[in-house]
């Protein structure tokens, strides 16, 4: 099979080999996603001899100024190019041992590479040679499984898997992005390499999360980490959402079904990584939080709360970001059940303001993430669900666009109370504060200087505090 490569960057990648008389293909994920017709600018290139050597050649002939970058420890380098991130690596053969995916490494012909790559339609390389351009070298048939959507290894499973574990998530992570299904051996290989992946680095894990995640639908990667056991080893807390109990014949839901379904609901709203992280941890404090009484039933009670709390020990544990993010994350698992009370009671004008003020910023992603939250079957309350919540949404701007409150800053600030009452700092300070914003708040007085300023006068005189 040909194909016809346009693309300027292979046609100058081809020139520069030529004239230094080097063989090299495009390989890998490249020529995949070229072949599904997936935008990409992540170009491999597989060199027999030194990629190193090659960048370097390659950077002068564009000009003297091309920045290659070296991984001397891993024989590849990288180059920007055209919009391209270009990574050059020497054709190689790998052998494994058995405590490390840090294989040994040495020279290989083209072969030898595409044998060591995970899977057959990630093993697809193209030639780039004046003889050979545009030829498509598939020894394992990735072409087909390319058609058919299928994940498989081109050698055998349990080996490719033993070898690097990594490559069990990147099966399952393939088949999110790309909606294909895994070949029943290698699936039955995850099964049984299953607690190797603990030699595998949290970061390399987290990656593969973090693209099932932002998968068009993340519900079908979930349900394969489920399936095959992977679940509870790398994300326990949503593995112990799963599940339903019975007690005089009232039942809960499954909360790993319901919270999937949620994050595919929600995934069609919104691309965000963090809101998306938000939604798949929103219900995780139901395990700890869950009770039965014969008067309510199966209750969740503090689950907002518990899983609040719960956020910066998951993102520690799975390495990410311990900064604005994980605040994000935590602020909406904590909020996720106000935009809900609110749709249920009459929506009083000081509730919205409450639940502006608190959630800021954040308070679209967070009616976003309530909206996903229905997954009832029944079209009446589905129905009754979206009113309420178009109706907090269009009172949120009402009330937002009276009172100025997202972010709201108190009008008058701890230092300017000391200054006019004559105050040190301490417990009065902080008491006066706090009456004037929740005087704010409630709506007693406005969102303004001159307002909160008289009322902290009066606050004061309650307090038998005369002004200077
Ligand atoms: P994406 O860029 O979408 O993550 P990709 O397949 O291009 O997908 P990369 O990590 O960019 O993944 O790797 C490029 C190529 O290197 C892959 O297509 C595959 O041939 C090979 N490869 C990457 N990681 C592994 C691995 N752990 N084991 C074997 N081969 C791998
Ligand atoms: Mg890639």
């Amino acid at each position: 099979m040909n194909i016809s490569l346009d693309d300027p960057v292979l046609k100058l990648i081809s020139t520069i080999a030529f004239a230094n008389d080097t063989e090299l293909y495009a390989i890998g994920g490249y020529v995949r996603d070229m072949i599904l017709e997936r935008p990409t600018k992540d170009l491999d290139i597989v060199v027999l001899g030194s990629g190193i050597d090659f960048a370097k050649k390659m950077a002068k002939s564009i000009n003297g100024k091309t920045k290659v970058s070296v991984f001397k420890s891993f024989g590849t380098a990288m180059l920007n190019y055209n919009d391209y991130e270009i990574e050059f690596v020497g054709a190689r053969k790998e052998s494994y041992r058995k405590d490390s995916r840090k294989p040994v490494v040495e020279g290989g012909s083209l072969e030898d590479d595409q044998k060591r790559r995970d899977f057959t339609i990630n093993a697809l390389a193209i030639g780039l040679g004046k003889n050979n351009y545009g030829q498509l070298i598939d020894p394992f048939g990735g072409v087909e499984d390319l058609k058919s959507k299928i994940i498989r290894t081109p050698l055998d499973p349990g080996i490719t898997f033993s070898d690097d574990p990594l490559r069990m998530l990147r099966a399952i992570r393939f088949a999110a992005q790309l909606n294909f299904i895994i070949e029943t051996k290698t699936l039955q290989a995850i099964h049984e390499n299953l607690t190797r992946i603990e030699i595998v680095s949290q970061e390399r894990i987290t990656e593969e999360l973090n693209k099932i995640i932002l998968s068009e639908k993340p519900s079908s990667g979930f349900n394969l980490l489920d399936q095959t056991g992977m679940l509870e080893i790398i994300l326990p807390e949503i593995h112990a959402m799963k599940g339903v109990e019975a007690i005089n014949g009232k039942m809960h839901k499954d909360n790993f079904h319901h919270t999937v379904k949620v994050l595919d609901n929600l995934c069609k709203k919104s691309d965000d990584l963090w809101l998306r992280w938000a939604t798949l941890l929103h219900d995780i404090g139901k395990p700890v939080t869950k009770s039965y009484s014969r008067k309510s039933g199966w209750t969740f009670h503090g689950h907002d709360f518990i899983g609040a709390k719960m956020i910066p020990g998951i993102f520690r544990r799975l390495k990410l970001p311990l900064n604005d993010k994980m605040k994000y994350v935590q602020k909406l698992v904590q909020l996720h059940l106000r935009p809900v009370s609110l749709s249920k009671d009459e929506i009083t004008d000081s509730a919205i303001r409450r639940l502006l003020y608190e959630a800021g910023d954040q308070v679209d992603d967070l009616m976003l993430l309530c909206e996903a939250d229905i997954t009832s079957k029944n079209k009446e309350t589905v129905k009754r669900h979206i009113n309420n919540f178009r109706l907090v949404r269009k009172k949120l701007k009402e009330v937002e666009e009276k009172d100025a409150l997202r972010n709201f800053q108190p009008p008058v600030k701890g230092d300017e109370i000391m200054e006019t009452l004559g105050l040190a700092p301490g417990r009065e300070v902080g008491l006066i504060k706090n009456a004037i914003r929740e005087a704010i708040l409630d709506g007693i007085i406005r969102n303004d200087r001159e307002e909160a300023r008289r009322y902290m006068i009066e606050k004061a005189k309650e307090l038998g505090i005369e002004p200077k």
